[in-house]
């Protein structure tokens, strides 16, 4: 599959707890058979699938099976330890989405495994429309509670025109553009570019200059003070985090940590080697 990772970046590990942007597709996968991602852990993170079309069917070690369709969210909490495999579903065609990650802060990275789903109402907006499927934007506020403050909202933007939102000045913010010709703060955004709002703006302003509909993903959060490791699937503070985190899904000296996914046929995935060197902590550069 395409896939445009924007985050992490060389300059930007972050924005606000955002810490994972893919962007794939559209990707016509009826003969190529589409996403098949064996069982795999995760830890310290929880993810948000947000598909533009396709299905994908998910399966966790918490129990859950449930069916990742468009507009709707599914965040699934790794907390402590999850495993959980994604498989597109024989009525997928056209697979487009977005998979990003948000890192937990110290409080709460060991916090139990969880799974939240939420179809946000799309709202009607002066030349657009939003669906807000994490916090607060346009007076629609997501049920799925956070961590840390965050925002993530699919907006859409008719041809020619230009939305304004009022945004919470402590939070910086970062606009995807899956298609059309977008500008934020009057400088265009292009797919595979992530737009950066540094924190103190009380607004953002989007504008369509192109003929054809316009779709982004705008997120957003306070600024994460904490330097993180993440490496493979795994996020945590140290190098002996990520080691022990591998230790405990390749041996079965700790079963209960990540899990076991029912119902996927296959084996589940094995980590990698750990690099030769020690993993070091990254943060924001200031
Ligand atoms: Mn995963």
């Amino acid at each position: 599959m395409t896939v445009r990772r924007t985050l992490p970046q060389r300059a930007r590990t972050l924005i606000g707890a955002w810490c994972f942007v893919d962007h794939y597709g559209p990707d016509d996968v009826s003969d190529t058979g589409g996403m098949d991602v064996a069982p795999h852990p995760h830890t310290g993170l929880q993810t948000v699938s947000w598909l533009f079309s396709g299905e994908i069917e998910h399966r966790d070690s918490l129990g859950v099976h449930a069916y990742v369709r468009p507009g709707e969210l599914n965040l699934m909490t790794g907390g402590h330890g999850i495993s959980h495999s994604e498989v597109s579903t024989p009525a997928t065609t056209v697979l487009h989405g977005v998979q990003l990650w948000v890192a937990l802060p110290e409080q709460h990275r060991h916090t139990a495994r969880d799974f939240h789903h939420h179809a946000p109402r799309p709202v009607a907006l002066d030349g657009g429309e939003v669906r807000v499927f994490l916090g607060t934007l346009a007076g629609d506020t997501s049920p799925v509670p956070t961590f840390t403050p965050l925002l993530g909202a699919e907006l859409t933007i008719h041809p020619h025109a230009a939305l304004t939102l009022t945004v919470d000045p402590a939070f910086e913010h970062a606009l995807l553009v899956d298609r059309g010709d977008v500008t934020l703060a009057d400088t265009p955004v292009r797919p595979a570019e992530l737009g950066y709002l540094a924190p103190g703006t009380t607004t953002v302003t989007l504008a369509n200059t192109g003929d054809e509909p316009a779709r982004t993903v705008l997120i957003g959060g306070t600024p994460f003070e904490e330097e993180i490791v993440m490496w493979w699937n795994f996020i945590g503070r140290s190098h002996e985090d990520i080691a022990r985190a591998r230790e405990e899904w390749m041996s079965s000296a700790n079963p209960d940590r990540f899990g076991a996914v029912q119902g996927y046929p296959g084996d589940r995935l094995p980590a990698p080697e750990l690099p030769g060197v020690p993993l070091k902590p990254r943060g924001n550069v200031r």
